[in-house]
């Protein structure tokens, strides 16, 4: 192979791949011998421009950086997309190449879950209601692999999405309650210029479709705006759910406002909150939220 070729498939190749427990263990004992400090990026791959913004966040607070790819089948229910989610592993390592990433550690489901697997790690409180109502099997099957990922690893530092707010939320508390020794840090949701969050589900949308779904942000920021001004939260809500159906969605699982912290539902914007919504547009479910903060509140 000449050098140019060797050059060219090298930017293309990305960086190196592990699949094994083992494996992923070498390269990081092999940073820590060196005394550097290493950022886990836990992903489920067919990677965007949000996934990247949180590499780049774990190269800010780390010397290393490991993204996982893993799509967990035990956080999907059986009528939901895991057979049909977007796939793209050379293309999310050219991505990761170009974000600087030192290591993509990918797992079949084989390695994560060994025959004979039989250990869950189950959240109560936090995981109960809006994503958790809709998705019933959903956190119980984020907490155990993230939980895996983490002792597999060993990072100084988690890097995870605002855009999941309440598996943030989540994985926050296991890890307080389970005495992991990471710190989880938050990183803000990456949008398109029309607004859109970036998922690896808008990939979902017709071109219809697409220019529709805008309208859930758009939207949580109207309420938001209502909420500053001082308005109760159910108007502001039923008026919100009626302007995403009536920008072409089909069918919403929720729109609501919650504590910041502990998502327990509020009338007012009295305490830091969150609006948060989970809607469908065709095949894709759209999950979006927004801050509401006591502090702009205006003078009304
Ligand atoms: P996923 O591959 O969808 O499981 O997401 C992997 C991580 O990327 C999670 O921590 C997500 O919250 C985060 N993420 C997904 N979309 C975005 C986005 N638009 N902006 C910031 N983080 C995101």
């Amino acid at each position: 192979m000449s050098g140019d070729r060797q050059a060219t498939t090298g930017v293309l190749d990305g960086p190196p791949v592990v699949r094994t427990v083992e494996g992923v263990r070498a390269a990081i004992a092999a940073w820590r011998h060196a005394g550097e400090t290493v950022a886990l990026i836990p992903t489920m791959g067919y990677l965007h421009d949000g996934h990247l913004a949180l590499v780049a966040r774990g190269r800010a607070l780390c010397r290393r950086t490991v993204a996982s790819l893993f799509v967990n089948p035990i956080q999907f229910g059986p009528t939901e997309d895991l057979e049909c989610y977007p796939r793209d592993e050379a293309g999310d390592r050219a991505k990761l190449q170009a974000a600087g990433c030192d290591l993509l550690y990918a797992p079949g489901a084989g390695e994560m879950y060994p025959p004979g697997f039989a250990t869950a790690v189950t959240v109560s409180g936090v995981t109960e209601g809006l994503c958790g109502a809709a998705r019933p099997q959903m956190f119980g099957g984020v907490a155990t692999v993230v939980t895996k990922l983490l002792l597999q690893t060993l990072p100084d530092v988690a890097v995870f999405g605002e855009k999941d707010y309440q598996q943030l939320l989540v994985i926050r508390r296991f890890v307080r309650d389970l005495d992991i020794p990471v710190r989880i840090e938050g990183a803000p949701t990456v949008r398109e210029a029309d607004g859109l969050a970036l998922s690896s589900r808008n990939s979902y949308l017709t071109a219809a479709e697409r220019a529709q779904a805008p309208a859930l942000f758009r939207t949580l920021g109207w309420a938001a705006d209502r909420l500053h001004q001082g308005a109760e939260a159910g108007p502001v809500l039923a008026e919100a759910v009626g302007r995403v159906l009536a920008a072409g969605f089909a069918k919403l699982d929720y729109l609501d406002f919650r504590d910041a912290g502990t998502l327990v539902p509020l009338d007012r914007a009295c305490r830091p909150g969150r609006l948060l919504a989970a809607a469908w547009l065709g095949r894709a479910r759209l999950i979006d939220n927004v801050p509401v903060s006591p502090e702009n509140r205006s003078a009304a």
